[in-house]
């Protein structure tokens, strides 16, 4: 599942690979973009914000005198299953079938390929700036701020701790997976309130942490030990590594918004009687 550390290993392969580079041909399969034609620019950035991928690009190499296009951004998502993959240009795709891709960016050497991006579309400079105000500190960036994060969080004291997490307004770069992990390594239920986690600071520094941690490896390692990786994620119903009672899952979330959740009921009690 794509957190903050797979769209920033995703984005340092794509500048590798696409960064300097013309597109040659462009194919932008999602209805408002249809028509854009973006061959001719040359992929000035690749750079991740949190779950956040974006491709600026220059101008045409062909100056269209005043009235050229000045330099757009190649904005996606991926949600759950989407990625972007190169192929040789010439090869066939191999990540998916065709009608799950969303975007071909063909390049000399390499094609990217959109598959299932959970948002794609071209934006002007000054839609980035919209797209980025509405994120708050990046994790995994370079003016990470753990304070801001921490304020963000506390803008909603009564809302679940599990939920703010992954509000990508408070602080971006967490999914599902290190929501759970997270809460796992405070000993905090996840659904209890904001205002109730006691050191809210120590929360938002481990997952920094943990994501600097996990940056540059595929295998996503929350416990220290690569044989089993993970606390409580999709481990429901096994017993816990630290005290052996069974882990539990559960949807949790606002109405319409609902993810799943685990947790250790006595790693991580939830006030109630047993
Ligand atoms: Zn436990």
């Amino acid at each position: 599942m794509p957190e903050g550390d797979t769209i920033y290993r995703l984005a340092r392969r794509l500048q590798d690979s696409v960064e300097g580079q013309q597109i040659l041909s462009s194919d932008l399969r999602v209805p408002r973009f249809a028509t854009v034609d973006l061959s001719g620019r040359r992929v000035s950035e690749v750079r991740a914000a949190g779950k956040h991928l974006f491709m600026a690009m220059g101008l045409p190499v062909v100056d269209e005198g005043p009235l050229a296009p000045a330099e757009v951004i190649l904005h996606s998502t991926l949600a759950m299953e989407g990625t972007w993959r190169l192929h040789p240009t010439g090869a066939r795709f191999s990540a998916g079938p065709a009608h799950q891709i969303r975007a071909i960016l063909r390049f000399r050497d390499v094609t990217a390929v959109g598959y299932r991006l959970a948002r794609l579309e071209v934006l002007r400079p000054t839609g980035l700036t919209q797209v980025t105000q509405r994120l708050g500190p990046d994790l995994l960036g370079a003016d990470w701020d753990a304070g801001l994060a921490v304020t963000n969080l506390l803008r909603q004291p009564q809302r679940s701790i599990g939920d703010a997490l992954l509000d990508q307004g408070n602080l971006a770069g967490i999914g599902n997976v290190y929501k759970s992990e997270l809460c796992f390594r405070a000993r905090v239920w996840p659904g209890t309130s904001v205002a109730e986690v006691t050191d809210l600071r120590g929360l938002v520094d481990d997952a920094r942490q943990l994501l600097l941690e996990n940056r540059d490896t595929v295998k996503r390692v929350t416990t220290g030990d690569q044989r089993r990786p993970l606390w409580v994620y999709r481990r429901g119903g096994r017993p816990c590594y630290r005290c052996g009672h069974t882990i539990r899952v559960e949807t949790q979330g606002d109405a319409g918004r609902e993810r799943w959740t685990w947790w250790c009921p006595r790693c991580q009690p939830d006030g109630s009687p047993a």
